[in-house]
């Protein structure tokens, strides 16, 4: 309470912004450094001496003691290794601060603790980081001090890359380069570049931190892997929207003030369906500041919550049987001169441009759906795609009743001579405005719907990076505008050729199309029928990453070489049968140490005071006591022979050797074996007393924060 702030004041108090840029370094620097975020110019030393110079000064201004390559490897968070400013003491014995234009731009961490799929032999350590000089530099007050972190991309010796970020920029230079020929076509000759904007909106949980502590699960693998559903579930639907609870407004103030002062547009915040879920969306940016934020994003919800002795849960589904949580990537094209070129007008049928954009990404969409699906693959994203609560995993678009016609139309005759006009939203209140309603309704099962102005790719999951999605965005409609611009650039009748190719893109990949219910039995015959994928484990998805079809496109934009996607697809075959691993030990580890003590417990209670009432009445009834005890006795043998099942299984996968194979034994045989243990586990939790159970229940974690 009491510590109210201005927020102008502090939004990006913490960030080297171009403001502080053009404050602090002389005129012919900061030009240069424009000229280098803007156009990609190449970045010198003297240029990066100057710039490191002052970074270190206002860095120091503002506590920093150390500074950091922050950067996002393979290993899904991000990374970094801190450097402190001093260097050698002088003879008087004091210390120098220094910051050279060589640290700034280059680091050497020792590569050799980070995945790389094998595209570095052991002995070749070296891996190199380069500062991302279009993310600005901020600096982290926290615990640790204060320290100066340097966005910047990871790549090895030979100049592969070993993150999410040099892809990512990679991306973004191949859209920009194929939007701005598409826009010329039109007779755009001012916009220089074209920018993915993002805008990632975070779904989180929030538990109690002292009954997170005693949940083994929730500690090493980030979700519960026993737990029975309380009596009352999200079925009343009463926290979407809610009102926010003290406890949680005072964690969310907190969080948004640190993100403000980090330079990150926190905007909107609300309750999500389940109980204890809210979502943080910031307001969007250039693809690889959103992505960098993203990361700020998690990593301040993380901390701000032990402060506030809360724990903040990203897993895509801490509950099973609970809504699970994921990330909307929200992504547009904008010219470097602010126009959307996702925006349709009032009259789409007559703004050709946005047809002929909204096309080839539904031709990229289609094409590579296998590959976008795969995007999205994460270990905890599989208990969501495919359930009934998010997103299917099948790809398809949404366009909305508006657009849809307009499509339909073309389809039909060729032609769009109309559009579905926006109507009237009349609430029958006189002292309430009657507005104008948006053209198109709202899908909320679409995996990737147009909303107004933008595409919202749904399927990623909570904790993963947007990197990855938003690298195969780019570059699968990248190369559906190139393929456009191939054949509109040598047309003779323009007019004629671009309505040709709208038409012609159109009917091929109507397929994609889909505006209807996309959790519903019906949609998953109808997609069969129309031939496409139906992707439902991270296991199927990862090949579509060395699928033909993306290596083609990848190489041919230079994004990925065919080494770098065969060294993805190994880490991802890595991680899924890691990430299985560790819950199959964390549950052999609560299953024998602390649930199968706890029910034999139970059962010795029970079995006592069965004895101690039939000695002091012999004639008394104790048929319910004997059943219970039967009942749990027969739970408890089931529970010890599916425990044993699962311990020779993992011992078999423990011994395997990574790569596809293992992986496949994970999903099929390990993850099953899980779920045995888990049903007489929690028939359990139903029955023994409460006092009994070693952990928190459901109903604990998410009704009592
Ligand atoms: P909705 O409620 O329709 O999902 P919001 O306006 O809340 O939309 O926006 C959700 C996210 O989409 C926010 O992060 C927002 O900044 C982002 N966003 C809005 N417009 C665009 C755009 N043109 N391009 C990319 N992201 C956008
Ligand atoms: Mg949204």
């Amino acid at each position: 309470m009491g510590d109210y702030f201005n927020v102008a004041d502090i939004f990006g108090e913490n960030v080297f912004n171009d403001s502080v840029m053009q404050a602090r370094l002389p005129k012919k620097v900061y030009k240069k450094m424009r000229e280098i975020i803007e156009n990609g110019a190449e970045l010198d030393l003297a240029t990066a001496d100057v710039v490191a110079h002052e970074m270190k000064e206002w860095a120091i201004e503002k506590g920093a003691t150390h500074y950091t390559h922050w950067f996002q490897p393979l290993t899904g968070v991000t990374a970094e290794k801190h450097d402190s400013f001093i260097t050698a003491p002088m003879s008087n014995g004091k210390v120098l601060m220094s910051f050279s234009g060589k640290e700034l731009i280059k680091g050497e961490p020792d590569a050799s603790s980070f995945p790389s799929g094998g595209l570095r032999a052991t002995f070749e350590a070296r891996g190199y980081t380069a500062w991302d000089c279009t993310s600005p530099a901020f600096v982290r007050q926290d615990a640790a001090g204060a320290t100066l972190c340097i966005p910047t991309a990871f790549c090895s010796y030979t100049g592969e890359a070993l993150d999410q970020k040099t892809p990512l920029l990679r991306s973004m230079e191949v859209i920009s380069d194929q939007a701005v020929r598409l826009i010329r076509l039109f007779g755009n000759t001012t916009a220089k570049k074209v920018i993915p904007s993002v805008g990632p909106e975070q779904e989180y949980f929030i538990v109690d931190r002292k009954k997170y502590l005693q949940r083994k699960d929730l500690i090493f693998t980030g979700r519960t892997l026993f737990g029975a559903m309380p009596p009352k579930g999200q079925e009343m639907d009463d926290h979407y929207f809610g009102a926010i609870r003290e406890r949680i407004a005072a964690y969310m103030k907190d969080v948004n003030k640190e993100l403000w002062r980090l330079g990150v547009s926190a905007k909107t915040q609300h309750n999500e369906v389940a109980p204890a879920q809210h979502e943080l969306a910031p307001i969007y940016a250039e693809c690889n500041v959103a992505v960098d934020d993203n990361h700020l994003i998690m990593e301040t919800l993380k901390k701000v919550a032990g402060r506030h002795g809360l724990q903040c849960l990203l897993h895509e589904k801490p509950f099973a049987g609970v809504n699970g949580s994921g990330k909307h990537n929200n992504w547009s094209l904008v010219t470097n001169d602010g126009v959307n070129l996702l925006e349709p007008g009032v009259t789409p049928h007559e703004n050709i441009q946005f047809l002929l954009v909204l096309v080839c990404i539904l031709k990229a969409v289609d094409k590579h759906s296998a590959l976008l699906r795969a995007s999205a693959a994460d270990v905890g994203n599989d208990h969501r795609l495919g359930a009934n609560e998010a997103p299917p995993a099948i790809l398809s678009v949404f366009l909305g009743e508006q657009l849809e016609d307009v499509i339909a139309q073309l389809i039909s005759t060729g032609m769009a001579t109309h559009s579905i006009k926006r109507q009237m939203l009349e609430t029958g209140v006189k002292t309430l405005p009657d507005f104008r309603k948006d053209a198109t309704d709202r899908n909320r099962t679409s995996p990737f719907a147009f909303t107004g102005n933008k595409f919202e790719f749904r399927m990623v999951g909570s904790q993963d990076s947007v990197a990855q999605s938003n690298v195969v965005l780019n570059t699968i409609v990248a190369e559906a505008f190139s393929e456009a611009c191939d054949v509109l650039e040598k047309a003779d009748d323009f007019n004629q050729a671009v309505h040709d190719l709208i038409k012609e893109y159109a009917v091929e990949h109507q397929r994609i199309i889909f505006n209807g219910n996309g959790y519903s039995d019906e949609w998953v015959e109808e997609a069969a029928r129309r031939g496409l994928p139906n992707i439902k484990s991270m296991v199927d998805a990862i090949p579509a990453y060395t699928a033909e079809a993306s290596v083609a496109v990848f190489e041919k934009f230079n994004v990925f070489t065919k080494a770098e996607l065969e060294s993805r697809v190994e880490i991802e075959y890595e991680t899924y049968a890691k990430t299985l691993n560790i819950e199959a030990k964390a549950m052999i580890d609560i299953a024998g140490k602390q649930i199968i003590p706890s029910v034999i417990k139970y059962t010795t209670a029970l079995a006592a005071s069965v004895n101690s009432i039939k000695t002091a009445c012999d004639a008394a009834d104790v048929s319910v006591q004997i059943e219970l005890l039967q009942e749990v006795s027969g739970l408890l043998a089931k529970t010890k022979a599916a425990l044993k099942k699962l311990m020779e299984a993992d011992c078999v996968g423990s011994s395997m050797e990574d790569g596809r194979e293992r992986a496949v034994y994970y999903r099929d045989v390990i993850k099953t074996s899980m779920e045995a243990l888990r049903a007489p586990v929690d028939q359990l939790e139903m029955i023994v007393d409460k006092d009994i159970w070693p952990m928190p229940s459901y109903g604990d974690l998410i009704f009592e924060v």
